[in-house]
């Protein structure tokens, strides 16, 4: 039977009042009536009437205190997409700004959720873009899925668990950084009991068992505070909030521990009028009991990015057994409760509205990633940066202003320098935390102060950079860089890099690579010339690994040529090394090189080669690329030259057991011992040890061989060897 709406909305009539007296219950009943006149006949899977949902949906919206227009497009929600009224009706009707709302709702719904990343990203995009026009929107589709949570056991098992890890990974997230916890917890723990149904019934059970003890408990506590707060002046209320189950879980998981061993299970809240008595009353709960060190958190002084205020202090209770306390006035913790709909009430007042904007940073902040990405950003990028950045744990950092910005654990410097603006990343040269100039390398812990230190002469960013930022943003910004800037370059490093491999291919190394080949496999791959792909590879963004697969695959039953061509890599600077070698039978016209394979350095037993038209190659004596020559008539002999005042590049690398600060430490010592780092790649191996290649400027071996003596006294180094191929 179908229920008695006209009844119904007397019990929603005092609810809309009860949260605001002035309500337009006018206007509000007008939207209740046509959303029941046009979902009428329509059922949820419990089998009630449709309409209870938008019902239940704009109760919420009220009691988070939102405006008359939220609370009637919270009624039509699901109007325009569920039923035959038009958009052009509706506004008709109701008005520009509620149509706008309940479109804005309908076209979020649209987006659905697969697995696929990219489909992800993009609904992702979709919901902040909806956010930055209206962030009513994304309101209501918080209290829509909160309904759709709760009401999720008439779904399939299967919807069940694809609805649970959406929410998790969407709405959570988005539900913490607009700040409103209570629909923060309550997500989680029906997120919990869908996702880890064991697990959540076996804990519900167990806090179920120990409900009396810990009441008992905090009963005390709450008792002991009570009498020392009633002969002061403040008007304070004092509560014990039970800890959600989910994170009561997270915490046993994280912590490797049991249940028994869980003792801040429920908090106490005091809440009070003032700033000055939040002090007050943390002053008196330290007088009873003694804090535990570092436990004391204010977050009035230092508000959280998403706004949260309060102070918390964990103390020692009875039997030294820790419990929180948290202080904050009312006003705070009707904040807390609802985040940024606490501020959607002073939307007209003009004073209010920084504070409100303030609010809406983050979303700004994603806003500028994305167009900044441009056509760039690709949806995988962009959602790497959302689960990177945007959801995970976060550290707060902030400017000698006193600015604060939220980043990803282990961020370091350059991480903030990113986040703070692109040119300030862009021409970071050093930075101070605390005060202190520290190495890039170093991590960051929240409460820092950062001061990032930038010049206009710096020639951008450092490709080692990469490995150290921890953010995708900075990454995504330091990749962009490389692409516009420095393509010259990159084109170079990208064909090095694949001629390097190109050696140790067997089966296409003794051929004779022509650039038709590259051409068109630079073609079947998408890009335009080989250099955009050779450029490609240099920024790291295609491997060479595909490439040598195709070239096998196309060329390598193709005629080896009659005599094997050695690569001599053209060194950087153009200038000539003939004045440092002395070619035997030769005048000294001839075009001498060092052969980027060994980079022999005077000092070294060498050898010449004589390549076809591009003069000689000097190898060093025992370069796999000379012993393994099947033509030996074109060596030639050549000697040092002693009056030789150049310095040479060799290539050197270093394996260390774990990269964390090594950079720092490895850079120190070389420019302690005068010698210029020409290059420097870091990586890591399979086994998580630190692989660091670098190419040295020395001026001979006897320098060389000292400067690898004193990096074995690093203690984290494991091996260090010169390259000779
Ligand atoms: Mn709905």
């Amino acid at each position: 039977m179908a229920k008695d709406f006209q009844k119904e909305f007397l019990k929603f009539k005092e609810i809309v009042l009860k949260n605001n007296e002035n309500a337009n219950l006018n206007l509000i009943k007008k939207a209740y009536d046509f959303a029941e006149y046009h979902h009428r006949g329509q059922k949820r899977n419990s089998g009630e009437d449709y309409f209870i949902h938008p019902i239940v949906v704009a109760e919420t919206l009220s009691n988070m205190q939102l405006d008359d227009q939220t609370i009637c497009a919270g009624l039509m929600h699901d109007v325009l997409e569920d039923t035959p009224v038009t958009e052009d009706q509706m506004k008709e009707l109701f008005g520009e700004e509620i149509t706008f709302l309940v479109d804005g709702v309908t076209k979020l719904k649209k987006l659905n959720y697969k697995t696929r990343e990219e489909k992800q990203a993009e609904n992702i995009r979709k919901m902040v873009l909806a956010m930055s026009n209206d962030v009513r929107v994304i309101l209501i589709k918080l209290a829509d899925r909160l309904h759709n949570m709760r009401t999720l056991e008439y779904k399939t098992e299967k919807k069940q668990k694809q609805t649970a890890s959406e929410t998790l990974e969407i709405y959570v997230p988005l539900a913490h950084r607009l700040g409103i916890y209570t629909m923060k917890w309550e997500l989680e723990d029906l997120c919990f009991r869908y996702q880890k149904p064991e697990e959540y019934y076996e804990l519900a059970q167990m806090v179920h068992n120990k409900r009396r003890e810990r009441e008992a408990y905090i009963n005390e506590i709450i008792d002991t505070l009570n009498k020392a707060l009633s002969t002061s002046k403040i008007n304070y209320e004092i509560s014990g909030r039970p800890k959600g189950l989910y994170s009561i879980y997270k915490k046993m998981s994280r912590n490797k521990i049991e249940f028994n061993e869980i003792y801040d299970m429920t908090a106490v809240r005091v809440l009070v009028d003032t700033v000055a008595d939040c002090y007050e009353v943390l002053g008196k709960v330290h007088s009873i009991w003694r804090p535990i060190p570092n436990r004391i958190k204010d977050y009035i002084g230092q508000p959280k990015p998403n706004g949260y205020r309060s102070l918390h202090t964990t103390v020692f209770g009875e039997d030294s057994k820790p419990f929180e306390v948290q202080i904050r006035t009312r006003q705070m913790h009707y904040e807390c409760e609802y985040g940024i709909a606490a501020h959607w009430k002073y939307k007209e007042n003009k004073s209010k509205s920084t504070e409100f904007d303030e609010k809406l940073t983050f979303i700004r902040q994603i806003m500028e990633w994305q167009k900044e990405g441009g056509k760039d950003v690709d949806s995988k990028e962009f959602l790497d940066t959302l689960k990177g950045d945007f959801f995970s744990k976060e550290i707060y950092i902030y400017s000698p202003k006193g600015e604060i910005y939220s980043l990803p654990v282990n961020s370091c410097a350059i991480d903030f320098a990113y986040r703070v603006h692109t040119e300030v990343g862009n021409k970071c040269v050093g930075a101070k935390v605390n005060g202190k100039i520290v190495p890039f390398s170093h991590k960051l812990n929240t409460g820092d102060v950062v001061e990032i230190l930038t010049s206009k002469n710096s020639q951008g960013p450092s490709r080692d950079w990469l490995n150290m930022v921890q953010s995708n943003q900075a990454k995504n910004k330091i990749k962009q860089f490389f692409k516009r800037y420095r393509k010259e370059e990159n084109i170079e490093i990208g064909k090095d890099s694949l001629f390097r491999e190109l050696r140790k291919n067997k089966e296409i190394y003794k051929r004779d690579i022509k650039d038709e080949w590259l051409e068109e496999i630079a073609n079947d791959l998408g890009y335009p010339t080989k250099d955009e792909m050779f450029a490609s590879i240099g920024f790291g963004k295609t491997n060479t690994e595909q490439i040598i697969q195709k070239l096998v695959k196309k060329h390598k039953d193709e005629l080896p040529k009659q005599i094997e061509e050695i690569d001599i890599t053209r060194t950087n600077s153009k200038k000539s090394f003939s004045n440092e070698v002395r070619v035997s039978d030769l005048d000294d016209q001839v075009d001498v090189k060092f052969a980027k394979c060994c980079n022999p350095v005077p000092g070294d037993q060498i050898v010449g080669y004589i390549t076809k038209g591009k003069g000689i190659s000097v190898h060093v004596r025992n370069c796999p690329n000379i012993t393994n020559l099947k033509s030996p008539e074109r060596l030639i002999d050549v000697y040092w030259q002693n009056n030789s005042n150049d310095i040479f590049p060799v290539r050197i690398q270093i394996t260390t057991k774990d990269k964390t600060g090594m950079i720092f430490e490895i850079t120190k010592l070389i420019s302690a011992e005068n010698v210029s780092i020409e290059a420097m790649n870091v990586r890591s191996n399979d086994n998580h040890e630190g692989i660091i290649d670098l190419t040295v400027l020395v001026p001979n071996t006897e320098k060389l061989n000292e400067l690898i003596m004193k990096l074995k006294t690093i203690k984290m180094i494991e091996s260090i060897y010169r390259v000779k191929s």
